[in-house]
């Protein structure tokens, strides 16, 4: 059974969602990623754009606390992808020309949130959480993906990320508030996106209603994820489609069609990383 003391996030529910299995396999049985699910150069680009990816919120969370970074333009580059230093330095320009004067004065970038979920626990990790008291807090997420997904705001308002980092908000908020907790209606999450100049913003409310029907969605997924023994009781899921993308699609003898890289993947795969390196304890 799953660690009394285990944390879920966003990417271990959305794990959970699309098929049991992949969460037994990666939360329970702690199977180390057996291959990557994506091979030959594509593999090479898909690292690139993940570390090229990093490297941008790096630079933007260095910007937000002050630090007189080394000059952007004067650090290794990843490599590997193809415009990937170009790209790099269109988007920094683009994230130093964008006015900011919207958000909440107080900045806290590469924020955590632990909420609680029933007798579970739930993280959330913004990129940037702009506050002001009494008034509104923006949760900020920087998006270098060129999905036209992201222009989709009925899309975007559904996605999990959206569901979790907004219910964190509302019920853990506090602690970066004053003690005070900031209700759903003054919570907001915006999506910042490197690749459509023409429309750099998404931008998402929030209300009581939303933060009931998140509550019972999220408490489900993660007490029924709970409540389940054993590898039968975490079937493979019926729609494979998620295969194509899964490191264990060789192991469940699964090919789900050709790999393919969209925006769902590399978010995946960036969230796993992050989660790997984050320790709720520290
Ligand atoms: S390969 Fe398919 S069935 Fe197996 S864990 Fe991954 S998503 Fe689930």
């Amino acid at each position: 059974m799953l660690d009394a003391a285990f944390v879920f996030s966003q990417q271990s529910l959305g794990d959970f969602e699309a098929c049991p299995r992949r969460f037994y396999l990666r939360y329970i049985a702690r199977l180390a990623w057996p291959a990557s699910w994506i091979s030959g150069p594509d593999a090479a680009r898909h690292q690139a754009r993940l570390r090229r990816g990093a490297l941008l919120h790096r630079w933007i969370e260095r910007h937000w606390l002050g630090i007189p970074a080394q000059a952007p333009a004067s650090q290794p580059l990843p490599d590997g992808d193809d415009g990937a230093a170009d790209n790099l330095r269109i988007w920094w320009q683009r994230f130093l020309d964008t006015d900011f004067g919207d958000l909440p004065a107080q900045r806290l970038p590469e924020l955590s949130l632990v909420a609680a979920l029933g007798r579970r626990r739930l993280l959330a990790r913004f990129d940037l959480l702009a506050i002001e008291t009494a008034g509104r807090a923006v949760i900020v997420d920087w998006k270098t993906s060129a999905s036209p997904t992201l222009l989709d705001t009925a899309s975007m308002r559904r996605r999990l990320q959206t569901r979790v980092y907004l219910y964190a908000l509302a019920t853990a908020g506090a602690a970066c508030n004053g003690g005070l907790p900031i209700e759903p209606a003054r919570c907001h999450l915006w999506y910042w996106l490197a690749n459509f100049p023409e429309q750099p913003w998404l931008r998402i409310g929030y209300s009581d209603a939303e933060y009931r029907a998140d509550y019972d969605r999220l408490l489900a997924l993660a007490e029924d994820a709970s409540r389940r023994a054993g590898e039968r009781e975490f079937p493979l899921t019926d729609d494979e489609r998620h295969c194509a993308s899964c490191a264990y699609r060789a192991l469940c003898r699964r090919t789900g069609g050709p790999a393919g890289i969209s925006f769902e993947n590399d978010e995946a795969d960036q969230s796993l990383l992050e989660d790997e390196a984050f320790d709720p304890e520290d």
